[in-house]
């Protein structure tokens, strides 16, 4: 196997705030003056459009903080607060479904959280046959996917799920090593980890995904290690492998943990270094910036066949698809606009009982916005970016439209970044590593933005 040919130098000396483009324009530039009533024209030119539909189910719960966690999270014990959000879920889909076409053809659901099985398996089944009876046209081959704690699952929420048709699972994980789960407020032995990959193989799951940061407190190259070597005994068929985003001034519980335990950049690097080899050895092959995956699997044939694509999950294979997002905090997404619920409860609950969509803010996408999206957006995916494909679709000549983005990226394309030639921008395998800070380059509001310091995280 050819070793990947990444500069870690030039890798740290890019350290620098950029978004994870997990949209185009980013959160911080929705609106909060558009309304339920956008939403409302928006659906109903979703519904003209008779794309296919991909459905997110936020279920927002968690027993407790842990220190790193950037979600949208409320900490509950009470098993009364997630029935009355099974009742608002119940609320906001008949609501929703007097404006969306229901009937369209559904090719994905997923379950984020929060701790979806945080739900006990009776609530999970609840919500299933809540979706199930909504939505008539569920495609049998449906992507079904959901988040789960493996300090939270049992046999009986798997058979839930089986019946249910869910069939891809994601665990987070973070780091095995005590030190590090004592720092990170998540007591998680590899045992758990062990037993709930277990439940899930034995329950059919054909495709388990493991969830590693690095950059937490007290880890270290040699902890590190064995984190990998215990993550791959788990024999998963995706990898994620993202950059710890330290922001306290956005998250509160981050305050909590010890800022003098980061690892250093330096540090980190090596760590990611490893991480990188160690996957690729285990025929995990590298996809973006923080995701592996194996050379059969649906992502990588994806990768090859330039069919990729970035969403608010990270990486999907359904960008035929418009998504609609139930639950407080989720985010909608059409080819032309984009659209939040509230993220508290109270505000959530509130509009549904005024039986308002629950949205507080959101943008409708302009001609320019979504020519830079796809531009933006094909760079983050498939990490190369064909003018002629873009001047098909949006009728532009390329070269005149971006002469100055182009110019900007000039200077990565000299350090290595990228290469520019035959009317394509082609990312190196270091550039791929670094692909939000060559993405940044053609995004337009932030040009206008000042500061990123305080808005974004740091790539490296
Ligand atoms: S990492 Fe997961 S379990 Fe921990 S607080 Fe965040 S959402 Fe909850």
């Amino acid at each position: 196997m050819a070793a990947m040919r990444i500069d870690y130098e030039k890798f740290a000396s890019y350290s620098a705030p950029a978004p994870r483009y997990t949209s185009y324009p980013t959160a911080p530039e929705f609106r909060s003056d558009w309304t339920e009533l956008d939403f409302a024209e928006r659906i109903a030119a979703s519904n003209a459009s008779k794309r296919a539909l991909s459905l997110y189910f936020h279920l927002p719960f968690c027993r407790s903080a842990c220190y790193f966690c950037g979600c949208n999270v409320v900490y509950t014990s009470k098993e009364e607060l997630k029935d009355r959000y099974i009742d608002y879920l119940k609320r906001e889909i008949e609501l929703i479904a007097k404006t969306l076409d229901f009937k369209r053809e559904v090719r994905q659901i997923h379950f984020g959280g929060g701790t979806p099985t945080f739900f006990n398996a009776a609530q999970l089944e609840k919500i299933i046959a809540l979706i199930r009876s909504n939505f008539p046209n569920i495609q049998k081959d449906a992507e079904f996917g959901v988040e789960i704690d493996p300090r939270f699952f049992t046999r009986d929420q798997m058979k839930v799920f089986a019946q249910g048709g869910v069939n891809r699972v994601s665990f987070g994980v973070q780091d095995f090593a005590p030190k590090v789960q004592e720092a990170m407020h998540r007591i998680q032995p590899f045992s758990i980890t062990q037993e709930a990959v277990n439940i899930a193989r034995e329950g059919g799951i054909k495709s388990v995904n493991i969830d590693l940061i690095y950059g937490l407190p007290f880890q270290n190259l040699e902890s590190f290690k064995e984190t990998l070597n215990l993550s791959l005994t788990l024999s998963p068929d995706r990898v994620a492998l993202f950059n710890y985003a330290h922001v306290p001034w956005l998250k509160k519980t981050m305050r909590k943990l010890d800022e003098t335990a980061l690892p250093n950049a330096a540090e980190k690097l090596k760590i990611l270094k490893l991480a990188i080899e160690t996957f690729e050895n285990a025929g995990l092959k590298m996809i973006g910036m923080d995701h592996f995956a194996r050379s059969n699997d649906e992502l990588y044939i994806a990768l090859q066949n330039g069919a990729l694509r970035r969403n608010f999950q990270g990486y999907t294979t359904h960008s035929e698809c418009d998504l609609f997002g139930f639950g407080v905090t989720s985010i909608s997404e059409g080819v032309d606009f984009y659209a939040q619920n509230f993220r508290d409860l109270p505000s959530y609950e509130a509009a549904l009982d005024t039986q308002k969509a629950p949205v507080f803010r959101g943008i409708s996408l302009d001609f320019d916005d979504r020519l830079r999206k796809k531009v933006i957006m094909t760079l983050m995916s498939v990490f190369s970016l064909d003018f002629a494909a873009i001047e098909s679709e949006f009728a532009i000549d390329f070269e005149e439209y971006f002469a100055p983005e182009l110019a900007a990226i000039g200077a990565l394309e000299d350090d290595g970044l990228l290469a520019i030639g035959d009317r394509k921008i082609v990312a190196s395998e270091t550039g791929r590593l670094l692909i939000r800070n060559i993405a940044m380059n053609f995004d337009k509001y932030l040009k206008n933005s000042g500061s990123l310091e305080r808005r974004f995280s740091k790539s490296v």
